[in-house]
């Protein structure tokens, strides 16, 4: 049996840069993805503005304008009690992103593109094809995977698991965690939303959180976060989406005359992560390895840049030909690095959200300080770092 150099698991965002950074690098990759593109994934559909750079990188900016993605500016923020302000990505507090905006467009698109750009790069994209286990076998892992055609077995010598949010392969090597607050999203499209801008919005009410996003040709990307605890998941999607959008007053007076152009989709629980994202042979990328609450915005980015990080250590790991877990151990300490500041961040405004009062007082103070509001985007756009939030005068503006 043919043993290849790596196997990825799962061609979203995570899985398809992975593969293109290891393909162009020589490696035999083989990408498994259990879909058929085009195929849609529920998500806000809102790249940061650093998530141009590493599409950049990738060679797919242009093919990606040419389907006509909304460019946002920056995002709005409105609290329960109504206040709310505007961050915008370019702005005088002296940071400056890869792009001065951050593309927005329909999943079904930009995942097709990633995919074929693996394919591009010299992946072999097997679509139709779902990996039902993992196992580590001696110098090589092993992959069961189910295709139309019955049970394969694929052999490689590391896997890289870019399964996303609910990861089998990290729930069988016991590499994942649930944690946090559970939350469910409902995403739909619609045209005719009223009064958007080019700046993606973020309403948050009692129980949880509306995201409004233009994604391209008249369409409005529509998601709705809520907390588990606190929801009744009764009856199909579109009427639960109803129910919720009631309470996001603003959302609904502006939605009255909107058309929903595609199905309300459900997706979670989620809030999840790992304490590791490698074992023996494999290593964890993307919402495989980690996945916390969408408010923020930058799973997307997360999954490109961990793309970066993991092509980096595998790439090493197959040239000296040492992938046992300690070996693949510097890739958990990359991802701290780079990501640590991010979870904190993520942490904190997650907290926030759960509590109106303080989240009304926040937005309140940063539309009085419209700098400090273009900071606190930056950070979740991905190109100014956490620590420039604990500066003491910025905590000052927040709380005085
Ligand atoms: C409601 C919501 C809104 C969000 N909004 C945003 C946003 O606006 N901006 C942003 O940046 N992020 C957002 N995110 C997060 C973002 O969607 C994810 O972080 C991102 O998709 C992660 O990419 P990934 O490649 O790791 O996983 P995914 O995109 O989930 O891709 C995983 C792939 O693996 C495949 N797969 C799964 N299991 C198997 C298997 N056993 N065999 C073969 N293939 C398999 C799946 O079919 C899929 O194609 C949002 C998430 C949610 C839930």
């Amino acid at each position: 049996m043919t043993i290849r150099d790596a196997i990825v698991i799962g061609a979203g965002p995570a899985g398809s840069a992975t593969a293109s950074f290891l393909a162009e690098r020589g490696f035999d990759v083989a990408l498994l993805e259990r879909a058929r593109f085009p195929r849609p994934k529920p998500c806000a559909e809102y790249l940061s503005p650093e998530a141009s750079r590493i599409l950049d990188r990738l060679g797919v900016t242009q093919r990606i304008e040419t389907l006509g993605p909304a460019h946002l500016a920056g995002m709005r923020i409105i609290s329960p009690s109504g206040a709310s302000f505007v961050g915008r990505f370019v702005s005088g507090h002296g940071y400056k992103a890869h792009t001065g905006y951050g593309l927005a467009l329909p999943r079904t698109l930009l995942d097709s593109v990633l995919a074929d750009a693996a394919r591009t790069h010299g992946a072999e994209l097997l679509e139709d094809t779902t990996v039902e286990r993992v196992s580590q076998e001696g110098a090589s892992a092993s992959v069961a995977v189910r295709t139309p055609n019955g049970v394969e077995h694929l052999k490689a010598r590391i896997v890289i698991a870019a399964d996303g949010l609910n990861s089998r392969t990290a729930r069988h090597l016991d590499l994942n965690r649930r944690g946090g607050r559970r939350r469910v999203a409902l995403v739909t499209h619609a045209t005719g939303v009223a009064d958007m801008t080019n700046v993606g919005e973020m309403h948050v009410g009692p129980r949880g959180y509306v995201g409004l996003a233009p994604v391209g040709h008249g369409l409005t990307n529509v998601a709705i976060v809520s907390d588990l605890s606190r929801t009744d998941p009764i009856g199909p999607p579109a009427d639960w989406f109803a129910r919720l959008v009631t309470e996001f007053p603003e959302v609904e007076r502006r939605m009255a005359g909107a058309h929903l152009e595609s199905p309300v989709r459900a997706v979670g629980p989620f809030a999840r992560w790992t304490r590791r994202a490698t074992a023996d042979r494999v290593m964890l990328v993307g919402d495989a390895a980690d996945f916390c609450d969408p408010f923020t915005g930058e799973g997307i980015y997360s999954a490109l840049r961990g793309a970066e990080l993991v092509a980096d250590r595998a790439a090493e790991a197959l040239n000296s030909d040492k992938t046992c877990a300690r070996d693949l151990a510097g890739y958990d300490a990359d991802r701290r690095r780079v990501f640590g500041g991010k979870w904190w961040f993520e942490r904190l405004v997650s907290g926030a959200v759960a509590l109106p009062a303080v989240f009304n007082h926040i937005v309140s103070r940063l539309a009085r300080h419209p700098m400090a509001g273009d900071l606190m985007i930056g950070v979740a756009g991905d190109f100014i770092p956490f620590s420039r939030l604990l500066r003491p005068s910025y905590v000052w503006q927040l709380v005085a």
